[in-house]
């Protein structure tokens, strides 16, 4: 009995250990197997229609399509610029052109009094006249922006290089004041008529991008206060048109536009708007 014993139980053993050996692959098999189910319920219907043999690739690329839409949610949640755009319909952009002039520090006085930032367009020969006022409206956070040398609409636009060839020129002198190379544009008289397609192209190809406006508040024509109600009026029909475009304003750095500036500011604060710069990383306001 001893020696059948001895003989039968490491049989035993060894069956039953084998036994086991086998339940627990069969349950890690079992585990294995489960631990996909989450990953396949997680997936839209759209995914579990498809073939097996399809799931892999559909799964990646649903994966891939969420962390792209979570890539971007991140990017306008954190990018401050997009946030000037899209978050607020109560930002405006103050664009003045054709300057800087004599008069820029009076404009820039207003500016630093309502703690307003705003958009300079400017041209080589007056960056040149007016070198302290560049400096100044550089230091005080305003942003810089080239209009060409010229503002003669038969030379300005006269060929496919010279748009391009006088903001290369604007893009130096104004370089060689503040150090700056700014890549923002906007063609004398807007891109509408006068900019060709050959001449968007060479712009573009220069890193120039050009910007147009969405209020032109007419201050080249009214030459006085009237500038002021016409832009709020514009505002007011803005926002029922077309409240998701940037409100970019068209102003001129001129006398007349700088004496009721302080008067626009004001009634603008009092409806609520805040003020912004525009920048490289904006998609730019292009007339069509
Ligand atoms: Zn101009």
């Amino acid at each position: 009995m001893k020696k059948v014993s001895k003989k039968k139980t490491p049989y035993n053993t060894i069956l039953l250990s084998k036994v086991i050996g086998l339940v627990l692959l069969t349950l890690f098999l079992f585990f294995i197997w489960d631990m996909s189910k989450p990953h396949l319920q997680a997936t839209n219907g759209q995914a579990k229609n498809v073939a097996s043999s399809d799931f892999r690739d559909t799964s990646i690329s649903l994966k891939a399509k969420d962390q792209s839409t979570r890539t971007l949610d991140t990017h306008f949640k954190t990018n401050p610029n997009q946030q000037a755009t899209n978050k607020t319909n109560k930002t405006v952009f103050l664009t003045f052109d054709d300057g800087p002039s004599a008069t820029s520090n009076q404009l820039l006085n207003v500016l630093k009094a309502h703690h307003v930032k705003a958009t300079f367009f400017m041209l080589g020969p007056q960056i040149q006249a007016h070198q302290s006022a560049v400096k100044r409206l550089y230091q005080e956070g305003h942003q810089l922006g080239l209009h060409g040398m010229t503002h003669d609409i038969n030379l300005f636009y006269q060929n496919s290089e010279s748009p391009a060839n006088e903001m290369r020129e604007a893009q130096r002198i104004l370089a060689s004041v503040t150090g700056v190379y700014s890549r923002l544009v906007r063609t004398p008289f807007g891109s509408v008529p006068n900019l060709t397609y050959h001449q968007k192209v060479r712009l573009n190809q220069n890193g120039f991008i050009y910007w147009d406006w969405t209020i032109d508040s007419l201050d080249w024509r009214y030459k006085n206060s009237q500038y002021v109600p016409e832009v709020l009026n514009q505002l007011q029909m803005f926002e029922k048109n077309k409240p998701w475009e940037p409100k970019v304003i068209l102003m001129h750095d001129q006398p007349s536009t700088t004496n009721y500036l302080d008067s626009l500011i004001i009634q603008l604060k009092a409806r609520g708007y805040t003020f912004a710069v525009i920048n490289e990383t904006m998609p730019p306001v292009q007339h069509e």
